[in-house]
């Protein structure tokens, strides 16, 4: 007997050409959902995909207002007793300056080599019609989907998602679902499937230090009053030992500890520390000790200055002592940290070690919380099979230093946990120039969708 997937794959293969037609006819609609000036081109992204899925056999099609712009939404419902997918993606884009930078139209997108050039190939229309043409070769090859299918696709996330809670909360009675897969990250490489499951959360905020009403001439009270500028910096040094720990009392408490099993996970990984210290244009990988490059990146939290600035910074002398020297300061945060505790504790040490005579003020700006999947949930084993089906190869866990605000907020609303199986390269250059799909990866990510739909729907529900 013949596997009943095998007409879906072979309806994979014998569309390849016309996908990636379709994927091309979708990012020529500019979609920067950060250009106040054209909201009616987000708009037109949302109508364009919404009128595509209603023809693959959606049941329902709808586009979601939100305060901003609109998400599209679609749903194949099949059968009440079959468990319910939920797939998150966006249609929105990010600007294309600097445009002189581009080999080819951003949004007019063109093939070299094996890959696709334009602005959203990847980030993230690619991998939103990843799941389209998976659910329409099931209808076309099948009669319908092996599992009730949801679509969300928003059209603000290169804007942080601005309206994604309100948004589900709203559409939280259609939106539920039993399990919920993101795609809009990257592959550890080339032909590695790969799972996210760690994401770092972040805390954000402003240090000034002042120590006068004006800045002071330098000639008259130079080694007679504080500098702010000294001590500031002197105030940013302790904020890491000889170690590369982070000093701030508490700062560590609620951080994890890895488990072996975990480490051998992440030791296990293809990992050329030089390709990574040479592609950066950095010269050494250094950090907190005990741990490795990966585990400090994706397992522990990192404080950083993202700028400084006091004083006279012009062309040629000016002798003043500043007024008040000022700092960005954020941290990166894993489970389970919470960004305004943090803050919190960052601001305690901070006036701990200010010297009596300056006046330090800390200002929250904005926080996220980490994520962790939880990786024993018989999802991820379903994934891991799906996935390594599609690509011939074992698939691995991955994590990211990076923050993605909305997965939180969509495991948060939907009480579920987010499987975010991504189809782009590292090095795809999203949000730069030249951004590029990879159109095997487009193609085995078709696949790889439709095994997972075909693995959900021999499970059992949940
Ligand atoms: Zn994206």
């Amino acid at each position: 007997m013949t596997d009943p997937i095998e007409p879906v794959v072979t309806f994979i293969d014998a569309h390849r050409q016309r996908f990636v037609d379709e994927l091309v006819t979708w990012c020529k609609i500019p979609s920067i959902s950060s250009d106040a000036a054209h909201p009616e081109e987000v708009r037109r992204s949302a109508e364009h995909l919404r009128a595509h899925l209603a023809t693959l056999g959606a049941t329902s099609t709808a586009i979601l207002e939100t305060k901003g712009h609109p998400a599209a939404y679609a749903e194949w419902k099949v059968d009440p007793a079959l468990p319910t997918l939920l797939i998150y993606g966006h249609h929105d884009v990010q600007p294309i300056d600097p445009l002189p930078a581009w080999h080819s139209p951003p949004f007019d997108p063109q093939v070299r080599e094996g890959r696709l050039y334009g602005r959203g190939v990847v980030d993230d229309k690619g991998q939103v019609l990843i799941h389209a043409n998976a659910i329409e070769a099931f209808v076309r090859a099948r009669g319908r989907v092996p599992i009730n299918i949801k679509m969300l696709v928003e059209g603000e996330e290169e804007i942080g998602s601005v309206h994604l809670e309100d948004l589900m909360q709203r559409e939280a009675a259609r939106l539920t679902a039993d399990y919920v897969v993101v795609s809009d990250t990257a592959m550890f490489g080339r032909g590695i499937p790969s799972l996210c499951v760690g994401l770092r959360g972040i805390a954000y905020f402003d240090v000034e230090v002042s120590a006068h009403e004006m800045d002071l001439h330098s000639g008259s009270f130079g080694g007679g009053v504080h500098n702010p500028a000294l001590v500031l910096a002197r105030m940013l040094a302790a904020l890491h030992d000889e170690n590369g720990h982070v000093t701030v009392e508490g700062f560590y408490e609620k951080v994890r500890t890895l488990t072996d099993a975990e480490r051998a996970e992440i030791a296990s990984l293809p990992f050329d520390e030089r390709a990574w210290i040479a592609a950066s244009g950095t010269h050494a990988a250094v950090g907190e000790r005990g741990f490795t490059t990966l585990e400090r990146l994706w397992t522990r939290p990192s404080l950083e200055c993202n700028g400084l600035t006091a004083g006279w910074q012009g062309h040629g002398p000016k002798t003043v002592i500043p007024a008040f020297a000022r700092a960005k300061v954020s941290c990166r945060l894993v489970p389970d940290q919470d960004p305004k505790e943090i803050a919190a504790q960052v601001e305690a040490h901070l006036a701990k070690l200010a010297p009596a005579g300056v006046k330090v003020t800390t200002h929250y700006i904005h926080g996220g919380r980490p994520y962790l999947a939880p990786t024993d949930h018989p999802v991820f084993e379903i994934a891991k099979r799906a996935f390594s089906r599609a690509f011939g190869k074992p698939t691995v866990f991955i994590r990211e230093g990076g923050s993605i605000p909305f997965v939180r907020t969509i495991a948060d609303v939907t009480g579920k946990p987010c499987l975010l199986m991504g189809f782009g390269q590292p090095d795809e250059n999203a949000h730069a120039p030249n951004e590029w799909l990879d159109l095997e990866n487009f193609h085995l990510g078709i696949k790889s969708a439709a095994f997972l739909y075909d693995e959900l729907a021999r499970t059992t529900h949940t």
